[in-house]
């Protein structure tokens, strides 16, 4: 590895650790707690994380650090805005507008009685002193909905606020960014609300007890099972298992481009066959910005060697010009629509079908 590379790798692995560590600052062990993004993640992974830490290598630090990356941006993008960033300690007295959160300076947020927490991405702070959260989220393409633990990532940090500051207005977006295509969307809309935060509350002291051993763990399956070490024996994925509405609708996005694909194929097939007809085997035109060729590659032969005789019959010769060739590994997935076999109707409806289109004839 070159010296550069293995210097940044050394540095990434010792700013992980830090990082790690100054998101252990609640009243309440870690061991104990439950926070905002736990609870709108899979318990079970939570609970055997907490069992058996996952040990990262250099790539998935690098991919962490795209999401440390947006909240720099976003923390820039605030100030030049006008908002004044302020400290955890100055955020409950400073006048808005200003914001709490980005590296370093993120607001936690503690369930006054529960084992409850959170670490606030950002949070603004608007002149009248409505309060606004945002959690910023990088993704591989954006999803048409955001997914549900984003969502209850969101609730639970703004009911944690509701509880600190009650007379006030709170509301959040999740703010989400698809750094290599360079796309950008907000969920937004999102406003406190008692019953959902109930039901978040529920779900955090049911994982304080999971973490504690109090409890089995639930097994939550969505869109992060692909990147979870416990997947081998997980119950979620045991059989043929419901599929989460939100990995559901990806699916169904993928069977219906997989279906227009086919007769765009189709069409193009036809297109293409017209303008053979048109061009011959040899042609080149120019108009309209558009050029169209035709070029034609002639029947050859080539010398084929078949594998298996050359092996069978002079193996000395095989060995001496065999080498090993490496194949990647890889992993395929498919969406097909299951085809429903129509039912079909017993012989002795049929027949009394037909009697009666004999008597109304
Ligand atoms: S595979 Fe999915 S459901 Fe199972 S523990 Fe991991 S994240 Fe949870």
């Amino acid at each position: 590895m070159a010296k550069l590379v293995q210097f940044n790798a050394q540095a990434r692995e010792r700013l992980n650790a830090a990082n790690t560590a100054s998101l252990h600052d609640f009243r309440l062990p870690r061991e104990q707690m439950a926070t905002a993004s736990e609870i709108g993640g899979c318990e079970r992974r939570v609970v055997e994380d907490l069992k058996n830490p996952p040990v990262h290598d250099d790539r998935q630090r690098m991919v962490f650090e795209r999401g440390h990356i947006y909240e720099l941006m976003v923390d820039q993008y605030l100030q030049a805005m006008g908002f004044k960033r302020v400290t955890p300690e100055e955020f409950a007295t400073a006048p808005g507008p200003c914001y709490v959160g980005g590296r370093n300076n993120q607001l936690t947020i503690e369930h006054p009685e529960l084992p409850i927490g959170a670490h606030a991405d950002f949070v603004i702070k608007h002149k009248n002193g409505a309060l606004f959260v945002i959690e910023c989220k990088t993704t591989d393409g954006i999803p048409s909905d955001p997914y549900g633990s984003w969502v209850e990532q969101l609730h639970t940090v703004m009911g944690l606020l509701q509880i600190h500051n009650p007379d006030v207005e709170i509301r959040g977006s999740v703010l989400a960014r698809d750094l290599n295509k360079g796309h950008e969307h907000e969920f937004d809309g999102y406003a406190f609300n008692q019953g959902v935060f109930d039901y978040l509350v529920q779900k955090g002291i049911h994982l304080s007890l999971a973490k504690q051993g109090k409890v089995d763990p639930i097994p939550n399956p969505g869109p992060l099972c692909g990147f979870c070490n416990h997947r081998e024996g997980c119950p979620g994925h045991a059989g043929a298992v419901k599929i989460p509405a939100n990995i559901l609708d990806i699916a169904e996005q993928v069977d219906r481009l997989n279906s227009s694909k086919k007769e765009i194929e189709k069409e193009l097939d036809t297109l293409k066959g017209q303008l053979l007809e048109f061009t011959g085997t040899r042609y080149r035109g120019e108009e309209d910005g558009i050029c169209l060729t035709a070029t034609t590659v002639p029947d050859s032969e080539t010398d084929y060697v078949d594998p298996e005789k050359l092996k069978a019959d002079f193996p000395e010769a095989f060995a001496a010009c065999a080498t090993k060739k490496k194949r990647a590994g890889y992993t395929k997935v498919e969406v097909k629509p299951i085809k429903l076999k129509a039912a079909k109707a017993p012989k002795a409806a049929k027949k009394t079908a037909e009697t009666a289109e004999v008597v109304a004839a």
